[in-house]
Order: structure tokens, then sequence, then C-alpha cells
């Protein structure tokens, strides 16, 4: 289970979290959504430890990411792929997908290459293994940093807007790769701006508007009209997607 339990953020005097409190169960998909600015990825941010809360709690598998000792645990069950593909540009895409696992699961570099090409296979760049990022699109880029997610085996994969840099065809080939990883019962905390695309694969969908999580609802339930569309920042929100 992930647990995010009150957790509050701070920049300066600005408040970016405010009590955000969510649970994702394994086997779940949930779909963060909110305008811009309202502290999605500095969720995700705060899940894998790469900022510091100013309160609440956080814990993965009962793991708590505050805690010095334990973010490691934390972070082996967590996969994050952020927007831009930061891959090492003198790494092949085989290179970038075995680093960690031979880095910090201490797998043999066989075994961690042999399991780097067999996940590249299944996001369907089996034949551009060896190429370098800078000889692949977009598309095919993003494909390799959920490779690398993948590759660790995570237990939680956290997406932040994976598909935002890309063109609609590239989109079209990694929100299919994720949809598979769904159907096959990968869990997912994912923030995008692709809505129908989280109305068809979310069990839940969240809401954060100003750093505060407004709504946790059934997919169904949030975009009904006595759902989440009686609250008027999210039916503006949803208004202004289409
Ligand atoms: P978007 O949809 O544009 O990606 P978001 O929901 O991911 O937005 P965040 O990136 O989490 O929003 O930012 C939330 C707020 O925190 C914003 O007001 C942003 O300016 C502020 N913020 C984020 N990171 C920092 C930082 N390192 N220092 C100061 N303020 C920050
Ligand atoms: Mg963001």
């Amino acid at each position: 289970m992930l647990a995010i339990e009150k957790v509050r953020k701070v920049f300066g005097a600005t408040t970016v979290l405010d009590g955000v409190e969510l649970v994702v169960e394994p086997g779940e998909v949930v779909s963060i959504l909110g305008s811009s600015g309202s502290g999605k990825s500095t969720l995700i941010r705060c899940i894998n430890g790469l900022e510091r809360l100013d309160g609440g709690r956080i814990t993965v598998d009962g793991f708590n990411v505050s805690k010095p000792r334990e973010l490691a645990e934390a972070r082996k069950r967590s996969g994050t792929v952020f927007q831009l593909f930061n891959l090492y540009p003198h790494m092949t895409a085989v290179g970038n997908v075995m680093l960690a696992p031979v880095e910090v699961l201490k797998l043999p570099k066989k075994e961690a290459e042999a399991r780097a090409r067999r996940i590249l296979d299944s996001v369907g760049l089996g034949p551009r293994a060896d190429a370098y990022p800078a000889q692949l699109s977009g598309g095919q880029r993003q494909r390799v940093g959920l490779a690398r997610a993948l590759a660790m085996e995570p237990r939680y994969l956290l997406l932040d807007e994976v598909t935002s840099a890309l063109d609609p065809e590239m989109t079209a080939e990694v929100l299919g790769i994720l949809a598979e990883l769904a159907r096959s019962g990968t869990t997912m905390l994912f923030v995008t701006h692709e809505i129908e695309f989280a109305r068809r694969i979310s069990n839940r969908i969240v809401f954060l508007d100003g750093g505060r999580l407004v709504v946790d609802l059934p997919t169904a339930a949030f975009f009904s009209a006595a759902g989440g569309m009686a609250h008027p920042r999210i039916a503006q929100f949803l208004s202004k997607m289409q």
C-alpha cells in the first residue's frame, strides 16, 4: 500500500501541498488531475523522496520516505517516469535500462542485460535496444524511460505527464503501453492531462486544487453530474480540457 497522510509541503511563503490524504492499494490505477501549479508534480516528488515533507507522512509498503534508513527500500518499490526523458546520452537504450538493476539491485550484468532486453522488447523496442537516445524518436525515448522504471520491477509505478512532450502519434504509442500495463495489474499513480485516457484506465480519479486533494472518487462517479462535476472547480477544469 502507498499511503499519503496529511502531507504538507511549503516553498517559501507558499503552501503547495496542504493536508493531502491518498491511499493506493496494489492493483489500482489512480489518476491525479488538476490545473497547472496545483501540486501534482510536487506530490510525485515527495513520494519519491526528492522533496522533504513539511508535515504528514508518506509510506510505501510501510517504509517511511522521510526516514533516511527506509528511503532506499521505499524507492525500490516505486518507479518514477517524468515528462522529460532524462536518459544518459552516452549509453544505449539497453545500457540505460540495465543501469539501476546492476547498481542498485546488484544484479549480475548478464542477467540485468537479459532483463533489459526482455523489457525493451515488451515496449516494442527490441530492434532498437542498441541505439543511443539521440538516434531515437521522442516516443521511443519515453518508452526507454518507461522500460528503465519497469526494469526495477516496482510495485508502484508513478507517472508524471509522461506524454506531454510528445506529439499525438507518439502519445498514442506510449499510452498503448500504459493501457497494457494497467490491464496486466500494474499499480499506477498517474498524473496526466489526457482526461479521456485517464477515464478509460483508472479505477479512481483524484483532483488537486491549490495543493488540496478535494475529490477522490471511483472513475464513473468522478465524471458524473452528482459526483466530481458537482464541484465547480472540476466542472470548470474539465470544460477547459475539451
Ligand atoms: P503542472 O501541471 O504545470 O505540471 P503541477 O500541478 O505539477 O503543475 P507543481 O510543479 O507541483 O505543479 O508546482 C506546485 C506549485 O509549487 C507551483 O506554484 C510551483 O511554482 C511551486 N513550486 C514547485 N517547485 C518549486 C520549487 N522547487 N521552489 C519553489 N516553488 C516551487
Ligand atoms: Mg507538473
